[in-house]
């Protein structure tokens, strides 16, 4: 029979592509719940999904930060019987945290780390008596690496990979499989919100210094590294479909082989020297350089761990 599919933030980016990518299945295996905050935001969805409307895919309202609305969001599905959870709803946050207020931070964490708790603990109760289902994660290439100017982001995915790192044992006990994607950057909304927002940043209370760092030196190479190494909704989209088509699904899935030296850097040197004096250099010596310089150290990293990638294709 077919899989039930229930997806958290469907108006846009990745979570738009998952569910109409899985409710296009050629051979229909998917009934896709797409769900988002806002259903006035649906248009977009509904144009990318054409007939499958309606037929593969219907549309529920689901806020992540409310336990009421994910109850109700489930307690709509048939049974309660949900075979793939896809946790993809989330939010962004980029700056000096001296500027940043603990109620913003907050936020970052309702949405990104309490967000996925709740899902997990409404859905993973009628996982564990049927024995069997499928949770996915998306979390982030910042959910294994922190990144400068993203210090409370990359926490709220550290938190989430502490979180599910822990689950996957119990869960693999009761035959529930846990998997984490963990994209690199990928053009979506996610990287325009940001930039709005930080257009209107101003800045209060952050030293000089630290502003032209964000500023002049921080922001133009992470466009540069969007531009250079930035993956589509698509890719995502088709690794995603991939990790739940496996047969043995792993735990953890970079989908940007670009990205496989970066990580490995954390566990080449225990100290953390090494990942932290090269993203010292990376930003303050070889700015404007970077991606360059990034794409030198993937041909420096050895073949076994290009491999470790989920490719798209
Ligand atoms: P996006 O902004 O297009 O999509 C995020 C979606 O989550 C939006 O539709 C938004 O409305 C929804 N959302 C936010 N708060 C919500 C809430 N409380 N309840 C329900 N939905 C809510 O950006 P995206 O890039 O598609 O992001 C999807 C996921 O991918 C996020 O978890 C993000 O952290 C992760 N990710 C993105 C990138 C990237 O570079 N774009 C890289 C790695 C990981």
């Amino acid at each position: 029979g077919q899989k039930v599919v229930l997806i958290t933030g469907c108006s846009s980016g990745i979570g738009l592509r998952i569910a109409v990518t899985l409710a296009k299945d050629e051979n229909k295996r998917y009934h896709v719940i797409a769900t988002m905050r806002d259903l006035k935001k649906k248009d977009k969805l509904m144009e990318a999904a054409g007939d499958a409307y309606g037929k593969t895919l219907i549309l529920l309202p689901l806020d992540v930060c409310s336990d009421e609305s994910i109850r109700q969001c489930v307690n709509n599905v048939k049974d309660r019987h949900i075979d793939i959870l896809i946790n993809n709803a989330g939010v962004g946050l980029l700056g000096p945290v001296e500027s940043i207020s603990i109620e913003e931070m907050k936020r970052v964490f309702e949405t990104n780390f309490f967000g996925v708790v709740r899902m997990i603990k409404e859905v993973m109760p009628d996982m564990k008596k049927r024995r069997s289902g499928h949770i996915v994660v998306m979390s982030s290439v910042m959910g294994l690496q922190g990144v400068v100017f993203n210090d409370v982001y990359t926490a709220s995915k550290f938190a989430m990979e502490g979180f599910c790192e822990s689950m996957a044992v119990q869960l693999m006990k009761f035959n529930i499989r846990l998997s984490m994607i963990e994209p690199g950057p990928v053009h979506t909304e996610f990287e325009t919100k940001m930039m709005e927002d930080v257009a209107k940043m101003e800045y209060p209370g952050v030293d000089a210094d630290t502003v032209r760092y964000f500023k002049d030196v921080y922001l133009p190479s992470s466009t540069d590294i969007f531009e250079a190494m930035g993956q589509t909704p698509e890719d995502i989209a088709k690794c995603t479909k991939k990790v739940i088509e496996s047969s043995s699904p792993r735990f953890r899935n970079l989908t940007n082989n670009l990205y496989t030296p970066i990580v490995a850097l954390k566990y080449a040197d225990e100290t953390g020297g090494l990942s932290v004096n090269t993203f010292y250099n990376l930003l303050f010596n070889f700015g404007p350089l970077m991606h360059i310089t990034m794409s030198i150290l993937k041909c420096l990293t050895c073949s076994c761990l290009r491999r470790r990638t989920i490719s798209p294709n």
